[in-house]
């Protein structure tokens, strides 16, 4: 049994890993939270206080960092600044969590000789063309094109940096897109889904050719598990899940799966007919979503 502090474990993924960990091994969490607007407690609902435990706090302070990584085995490193569209308004918090944040947490696990896994995201590697057959491969050169990649890409750089100068015992997974419970209404599948069930027509960049690989985030939670298990120390992993799909045909897919016609995001201007089934938890993502289409509506998207 292990323990392991968990950053950024009340957003998305990292709360979707420390459900994980309760329900697939016997370690005890804490999760380190900032609790920004992509933070929050609900998500941590329900998990036994004897196993987990919440400390907000922000991984740029190394007042709060020091400590909790001195009492713990491993860090599992989530939390960052997330949203690409975000990060084209204001970057400055992008530096200051994913760049000046993660060499906080860095430099503790140094001084304490803890067990470190840094998540980052396969964005690091830019895009492809639509065309292109070739796949990212762990020796891909990076290419990030926005603020939000870019710091995840410095963020990748420095625990490399910090792998072969001080020897610190780190690894790093590049993860494709995912979905699952708990994701903001800010991102692509939850806001399609909620679009629907407000009565909006969901909205397509693009024309909706943009190419993703979907992976669900428990599946990304045992790859996670898997690399701190039996990783090799200073090692990258891709991890995926052969999930490629365009934006037109997730929206074709969430609206069949709504019982909804497949063309209703081109076709129905208005709200759609047919009687819909609310999804589960609007409590949970309802208080965020006006804001969310608000910010939306000034940036014209
Ligand atoms: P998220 O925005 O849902 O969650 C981020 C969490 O970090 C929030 O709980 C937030 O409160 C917390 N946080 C932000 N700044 C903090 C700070 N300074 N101190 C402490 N906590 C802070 O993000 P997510 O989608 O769950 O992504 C988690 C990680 O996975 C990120 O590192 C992201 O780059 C990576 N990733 C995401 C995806 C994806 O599809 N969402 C894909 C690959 C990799």
């Amino acid at each position: 049994m292990g323990k392991l502090l968990v950053t950024g474990g009340a957003g998305f993924i990292g709360s979707n890993f420390v459900h994980h960990v309760v329900r697939h091994t016997d370690h005890t969490v804490t999760v380190l939270d900032k609790l920004t607007y992509a933070g929050n407690r609900a998500s941590l609902a329900g998990l036994p206080p004897a196993r987990v435990r919440l400390v907000v706090g922000d991984i740029a302070d190394a007042a709060v960092v020091d400590p909790l990584t001195a009492e713990t085995d491993a860090v599992v490193h989530f939390a960052a600044e997330s949203h690409n569209d975000n990060s084209l308004h204001d970057p400055r918090p992008f530096v200051d969590t994913n760049l000046v944040g993660t060499y906080t947490l860095l430099e503790a696990a140094r001084r304490h000789d803890v067990r470190f896994h840094h998540i980052s995201t396969d964005e690091v590697y830019g895009d492809l063309a639509l065309d292109d057959p070739t796949r990212f491969t762990e020796s891909t050169p990076y290419n990030p094109s926005s603020p939000y990649s870019s710091t995840k890409a410095g963020s990748d750089l420095l625990v490399r940096a910090w792998v072969r100068s001080f020897g610190l015992r780190a690894t790093i997974s590049n993860c494709s897109n995912n979905y699952g419970p708990f994701q903001h209404v800010e991102k692509f599948i939850p806001r399609q889904i909620t679009n629907v069930l407000r009565g909006l027509r969901p909205k397509l960049y693009g024309a909706g050719v943009n190419v993703r690989d979907w992976i669900h985030a428990d599946d990304h939670s045992s790859a996670v598990l898997r690399i701190l298990d039996r990783g090799e120390i200073g090692e990258t992993y891709l991890i995926g899940a052969d999930g490629e799909r365009d934006n037109r045909s997730v929206v074709e897919l969430i609206l069949e799966l709504m019982g909804l016609p497949v063309d209703a995001y081109d076709l129905v201007p208005d709200r759609p007919g047919h009687d819909l089934r609310y999804r589960e938890n609007e409590a949970w993502w309802g208080p965020e979503k006006d804001g969310v289409e608000a910010f939306y509506a000034r940036t014209g998207r």
